[in-house]
């Protein structure tokens, strides 16, 4: 299915009030909203399926990280656990120059997002079918990317320690998360320190139309993780760093 008017205007609209002019990008947003539409007929993507749900939700949703102010320039950015393509497709659309990677552990989520990528005709991407915890120790990828970005993947201990340990020294982490992420950034301090990553600030805002409360997580790494890092996932999830 194609966005509807009202769809369109209600991208425009949102997208402006976080600063973005999607103006241009509407036809690849029309697109990807086809596509979406399309596969989660075969496959389940996504829970949300109204149009104006998927608009604000996904696309805005996705968008929101540009707040963080620091996807700007060719930066090497990995999605990590992309599902359907959030927030990385959307912010590959209106960032190309972005060099994004999608990591989905789902093999039937990252076939889509490479055939929507390559639909939209977005180049400069890549896609790693696997888990994070066995990309984050392949030398090729290691300590390689300026950026992450994550979104609905787990606590900020979990995510924190799936995703330091792919960012270079001077990178950053930024994690889409709600009002209550405060009680999850307990023990931060001590937790980020054998990844090499300090908490540089919990940015605030509201998600347009909704007022939802959001907040954006940054991260910032300041020293190499150690080379245990990320542990097995069920070492992960048994006793989280914090
Ligand atoms: N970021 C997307 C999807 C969230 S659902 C969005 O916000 O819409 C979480 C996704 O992360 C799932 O698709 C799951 O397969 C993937 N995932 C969870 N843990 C992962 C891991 N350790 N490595 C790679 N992908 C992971």
């Amino acid at each position: 299915m194609r966005l509807s008017e009202e769809g369109k205007q209600l991208l425009l609209e949102g997208a402006r009030a976080l600063g973005e002019d999607v103006g241009p990008h509407l036809p690849r947003f029309d697109r990807l909203y086809d596509l979406l539409t399309e596969a989660n007929q075969q496959v389940n993507l996504t829970a949300l399926r109204e149009e104006r749900a998927v608009v604000i939700k996904h696309f805005l949703d996705s968008l929101s990280c540009l707040l963080s102010g620091r996807l700007e320039g060719e930066l090497a950015v990995i999605d990590v656990g992309t599902g359907a393509g959030f927030p990385g497709l959307p912010l590959k659309i209106v960032r190309p120059a972005l060099r994004m990677h999608f990591l989905e552990a789902t093999r039937k989520k990252l076939r889509y997002v490479e055939e929507a990528s390559t639909a939209l005709g977005l180049p400069g991407t890549a896609f790693l079918w696997d888990r994070a915890e066995a990309v984050a120790h392949r030398p090729r990828w290691r300590e390689r990317f300026d950026r992450a970005v994550v979104r609905a993947v787990g606590p900020m201990g979990e995510i924190s320690e799936l995703c330091l340990p792919l960012l270079r020294v001077g990178g950053y982490l930024i994690a889409q998360k709600g009002p209550e992420v405060g009680a999850e950034l307990e023990g931060a301090e001590e937790g980020l320190k054998p990844l090499g990553g300090v908490l540089e600030e919990v940015k605030a805002f509201e998600l347009p139309f909704t007022g939802d409360q959001r907040r954006l997580v940054i991260i910032k790494k300041v020293a190499p993780s150690a080379p245990r890092y990320p542990r097995k996932p069920e070492a992960i999830a048994r006793h989280g760093l914090f």
